[in-house]
C-alpha cells in the first residue's frame, strides 16, 4: 500500500552530519581530527575554546564512512517520492567540507555520489512497482541560482529564469524538462549540467561554490489496476558554501554574492523550523531559494533532509562549530 509512510510532527525535517576525511595534501592525512570527537552514530563533540560541546543529530557520518554508507541511510526516503512525497536532500556547509562530493561525487563506482545512486534507486524501484500496476513518468530540471538569478544549467545561454507566483503555487515557465525513461539518460543531463557549471566558475572566479544548484526529478505515477495517481519532486541541492568572509576580503561583488547567501541560508533554516513548528507564518518569498522550493518544503507530504558536511581541518575549526549550530537548530 502507497501513502502509508506516518508523517510525524518532526518527522519530515531530518538534519544529519557528515565529515570528510582529511586529504592526501592536508596533515594528519588518515587520522581522525583531535578536535571533533564521534561518541557514537547520532553524536558529535566539538571543542570550543576550554568547553567542548555535543550535539546530537538523525545521524552523523564520521570520515570513515565512504558513500555507500551515507546512501545506506538514504534509499527509504528517496524511494518515497515514487509514493507521492516530495522529497529534499540539501547538502549545507563551508566550500570545501564535502557538498559536492556528498551530491556528486567522483566518477567510480565506490565515489559516485548521492544524485546518481538516487538516480539508479528510482529507476530500479519503478521496475519493482510496475509490477503491482505502477507506471511514471519522470523528468528531469536542474537550475542554479547565483546572486539571487536562476538560471537553467540545461539549456546554453545565460536567459535569466523568472519565478511566478500565482494562487500558491510557485512556477518558472521557462525551465527546461527533459523527459528520461533510463538513468544514463539522466546522467548525460549530469554532465551537460557540469560542463555548464564549470565554464561559468572561470568566468566568474570560483561562482559554482557562491551558488545553489538544484536537481529536479519530477516523478508522476498512474496506476491502471487501482486508478491511484500520485506526483512528486525530488530536489537534491548543493548549496552555496555557508562560510563567513573575512571582513576585510569582503567587498564590492563579493560582499552582495555574501550577503544574497547569508540571507538565503538563514531563510531557509527559518523556513524549515516554521514548518516543523508549524506557525503559521512561512517566509518563503525571503529568498529565491525558498521561493523555488516552496512546493517541496510545504505542507504535510514532503520530506526534507539537510545534510551539514563539515571540514576536518583545524583551520576551520571555527566555520564547523558555526555549522554544527546551523545544524542544531535546523533539527
Ligand atoms: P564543497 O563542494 O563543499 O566545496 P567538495 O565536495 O568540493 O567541497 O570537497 C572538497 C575536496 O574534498 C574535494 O577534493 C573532494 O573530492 C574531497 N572530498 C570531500 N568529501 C570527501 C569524502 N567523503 N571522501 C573523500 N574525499 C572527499
Ligand atoms: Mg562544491
Amino acid at each position: 500500500k502507497l501513502h502509508n509512510d506516518i508523517v510525524d510532527l518532526k518527522g519530515n525535517i531530518r538534519v544529519m552530519v557528515r565529515m570528510r576525511p582529511l586529504l592526501a595534501n592536508e596533515p594528519g592525512c588518515g587520522q581522525l581530527p583531535t578536535h571533533v570527537q564521534f561518541p557514537d552514530d547520532q553524536k558529535v563533540v566539538i571543542q570550543s575554546g576550554k568547553n567542548s560541546v555535543q550535539h546530537e543529530f538523525q545521524r552523523v557520518f564520521t570520515p570513515h564512512d565512504n558513500q555507500a554508507a551515507v546512501f545506506g541511510q538514504l534509499g527509504e526516503l528517496i524511494q518515497s517520492a515514487l509514493h507521492g512525497f516530495n522529497v529534499t536532500i540539501l547538502a549545507y556547509g563551508q566550500t570545501g567540507s564535502g557538498k559536492t562530493f556528498t551530491m556528486q561525487g567522483g566518477n567510480s563506482e565506490v565515489t559516485m555520489g548521492l544524485i546518481p545512486r538516487a538516480v539508479r534507486l528510482i529507476f530500479s524501484a519503478k521496475q519493482e512497482l510496475a509490477e503491482l500496476g505502477w507506471k511514471y513518468d519522470l523528468s528531469v530540471s536542474f537550475l542554479e541560482i547565483y546572486n539571487e538569478e536562476c538560471r537553467d544549467l540545461l539549456v546554453s545561454g545565460t536567459d535569466k529564469l523568472d519565478i511566478k507566483v500565482g494562487s500558491g503555487q510557485v512556477k518558472i515557465p521557462d525551465l527546461s524538462e527533459h523527459p528520461v525513461v533510463e538513468a544514463g539518460q539522466v546522467f548525460h543531463l549530469l554532465s551537460l549540467a557540469d560542463a555548464k557549471r564549470s565554464v561559468g566558475a572561470t568566468k566568474c572566479n570560483s561562482q559554482s561554490s557562491r551558488s545553489h544548484a538544484i536537481f529536479k526529478l519530477r516523478i508522476a505515477g498512474s496506476n491502471d489496476t487501482t486508478g491511484e495517481t500520485c506526483s512528486a519532486t525530488l530536489n537534491l541541492v548543493d548549496l552555496a558554501g555557508s562560510e563567513r568572509l573575512k571582513e576585510s576580503g569582503a567587498e564590492g561583488a563579493r560582499l552582495v554574492e555574501t550577503q544574497h547567501i547569508n540571507t538565503a541560508l538563514s531563510n531557509l533554516q527559518n523556513v524549515i523550523r516554521a514548518q516543523w513548528k508549524k506557525t503559521g507564518h512561512v517566509p518563503y518569498r525571503n529568498s529565491k531559494l525558498t521561493l523555488v522550493l516552496q512546493d517541496a518544503l510545504g505542507a504535510g507530504t514532503s520530506k526534507t533532509l539537510m545534510i551539514v558536511n563539515v571540514s576536518p581541518l583545524l583551520d576551520f575549526a571555527e566555520e564547523t562549530r558555526r555549522s554544527l549550530e546551523f545544524a542544531a537548530q535546523t533539527s
